[in-house]
């Protein structure tokens, strides 16, 4: 059980974000979401975290590219419960382009998002963290943190800079039992990828089938995706007891495909 403990997920109104957050709710751990989208829905999520939860949950609208509303949010979050216990890192988007013509505004974001948020929050928490001699840092990153694949620059040197800034926090938290790991998926079915399918078709002038079969799931031994289950389950491993050796890892859920 989380009962006693606060996790803040990024970007977690959708996709692999509100799996974890769901599960980390149903452990007891107070909750609180972030992330964009339609309010209508934002607040129903909110309404079905409360009826599962047995913490509390709080929702946060900071836009992650922005170091200020970081900051605000990290800030409301400790007056609200006295800091953060369990940190994920999971607001992420992706855009797809030849290199030649990556728009330079993609870029920022995507750095922004993927990667300059997590320095932020890392930051933001890791006083009390080592204060309180427990904390876990889990940056969703993704086998794009280690291999990389073509047109997803920004992305790929996104996700191998978070690899590297979840070795230097593993580092520094070491000895205060602060623990911190990558979780690296391979394709996961959710907005992202299935938005990801459109653009790549297009880009490459594939069929959507093709593009799922001979392009996404081609790098998969298993032929299947990832499922959002599948990483909510390594979340909650990480947040017990038995990890505290576990850190500085980029540990691989992708089918097999960094196995290559
Ligand atoms: P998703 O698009 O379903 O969810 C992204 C979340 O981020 C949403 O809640 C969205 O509102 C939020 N978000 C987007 N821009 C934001 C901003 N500016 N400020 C605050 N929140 C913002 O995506 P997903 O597939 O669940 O991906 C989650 C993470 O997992 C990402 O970091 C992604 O790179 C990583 N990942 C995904 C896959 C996959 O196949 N889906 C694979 C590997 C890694």
């Amino acid at each position: 059980m989380l009962s006693n403990k606060t996790a803040l997920i990024t970007g977690s109104t959708s996709g692999i974000g509100l799996a974890i957050a769901t599960a980390l709710a149903r452990k007891g751990a107070n909750i609180i979401l972030n992330g964009l989208g339609d309010k209508a829905l934002i607040d129903k999520i909110i309404l079905d975290l409360r009826t599962l939860s047995l913490g509390q949950v709080h929702y946060n609208p900071a836009d992650m590219a922005d170091p200020k509303q970081i900051h605000d949010m990290m800030s409301e979050a400790e007056k609200k419960f006295g800091g953060i216990d369990i940190l994920v890192n999971n607001v992420g988007i992706q855009f797809v382009s030849p290199l030649e013509d990556f728009p330079d505004d993609k870029w920022d974001t995507i750095i922004a998002l993927n990667l300059s948020a997590a320095f932020h929050t890392t930051k933001a928490v890791f006083s009390f963290m080592k204060q309180r001699k427990w904390g876990r840092i889990i940056n969703i990153a993704s086998a794009h943190g280690l291999v990389a694949s073509p047109l997803k620059a920004a992305y790929v040197a996104s996700k191998h800079g978070l690899v590297g800034l979840t070795k230097v926090a593993a580092l520094e938290g070491g000895g205060f039992g602060v623990t911190c790991n990558a979780i690296c998926p391979g394709y996961v079915w959710t907005p992202l990828v299935e938005n990801q399918i459109e653009s790549t078709a297009k880009a490459r002038g594939l069929s959507k089938e093709q593009v799922i079969n001979d392009v996404l799931l081609a790098e998969h031994a298993t032929k299947t995706f990832v499922t959002v289950e599948q990483i909510e389950a390594l979340v909650l491993f990480l947040c017990s007891p038995e990890t505290a050796n576990i850190t500085g890892a980029a540990l691989s859920i992708d089918g097999g495909w960094t196995a290559h």
